[in-house]
């Protein structure tokens, strides 16, 4: 438990399954008031159980709807929070995509989803958050969730790739830019974790062995995994680190 966490105001994008929906219940066990984004009607149910879950362990939380590569959706997220608990501390930009194509028939309305959901929408989180936060002279935390892929090339994923690698330098660049101010900016990169976006490669027990292969521990990690850094990097405990990326990947880049 970090107590300076307690009452604290956070969004979590794509906090309707996977990575997300453990971030927010972390938070709710850290006593936060979170805001649950989710990206249309289909996970509506899936984001009110995350808020039940998340009010059971101890804490706070609403929905929000909203397409967070949409110019409107990062506005309309931290107006919910000012809204519905009266301030913000910071978000966490952790809704993503991927696909897999070969490069050369990638169509261009792919590479332009990936990377407008991936690295625009990040971008657009972080800019309406550094908003609120410089207006109202609030020491805030932002964490943004890229991959080993920001550092290790993939094949077939070259729009993927490409937006976690963006989202490296977007991560370094808003870091140094708004330190003076009291406002952190790190990344937390996941390596082959259990969530619904693998699902397809966990249901194949050659290419989960292959996988595993290729990670020093040996394991697929869970998303509470991910979640402990995050919520680490959100806290005080983290009041000297920005523009970091904390891998959590089982020492997957280091293979
Ligand atoms: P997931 O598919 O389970 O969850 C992704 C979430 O993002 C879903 O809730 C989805 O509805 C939401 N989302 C998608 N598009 C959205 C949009 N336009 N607006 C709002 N929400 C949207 O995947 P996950 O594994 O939980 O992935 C979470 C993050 O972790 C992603 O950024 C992903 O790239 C990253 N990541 C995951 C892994 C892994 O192995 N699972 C590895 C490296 C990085």
């Amino acid at each position: 438990m970090y107590e300076d966490l307690k009452d604290k105001v956070f969004i979590v994008t794509g906090a309707s399954q996977g990575i997300g929906r453990a971030i927010a219940i972390r938070l709710g066990k850290e006593k936060c008031k979170v805001i649950v984004n989710y990206a249309n009607e289909n996970t509506k149910t899936l984001a009110d159980e995350v808020v039940a879950t998340v009010e059971e362990a101890g804490g706070q939380a609403v929905t929000c709807q909203g397409d967070v590569s949409k110019v409107d959706t990062a506005k309309k997220l931290v107006d919910t929070a000012i809204s519905h608990f009266g301030t913000l501390h910071g978000i966490v930009n952790n809704a993503g995509v991927q696909s897999e194509y070969p490069s050369e028939i990638l169509p261009i309305n792919e590479w332009d989803r990936i990377i407008d959901i991936n690295l625009r929408g990040v971008f657009l989180g972080c800019q309406e958050a550094i908003k609120y936060l410089l207006k109202h002279n609030i020491e805030g935390s932002i964490v943004n969730i890229t991959s080993v892929h920001q550092k290790i090339s993939r094949p077939n994923y070259v729009h993927y790739a490409s937006s976690k690698g963006g989202l490296k330098m977007l991560t370094e660049t808003l870091a140094r830019e708004y330190a003076n101010k009291g406002i952190r900016v790190n990344s937390v990169a996941p390596g082959a974790i259990e969530t619904p976006i693998n699902e397809e490669f966990l249901n194949d027990p050659i290419t989960t062995k292959e996988i595993i292969n290729k990670i020093p521990k040996r394991k697929i990690g869970t998303p509470e995994e991910i979640a402990a850094p995050v919520t680490w990097l959100l806290s005080q405990e983290a009041s000297y680190v920005t523009g970091a990326t904390i891998y959590a990947d089982g020492g997957m880049v280091l293979y």
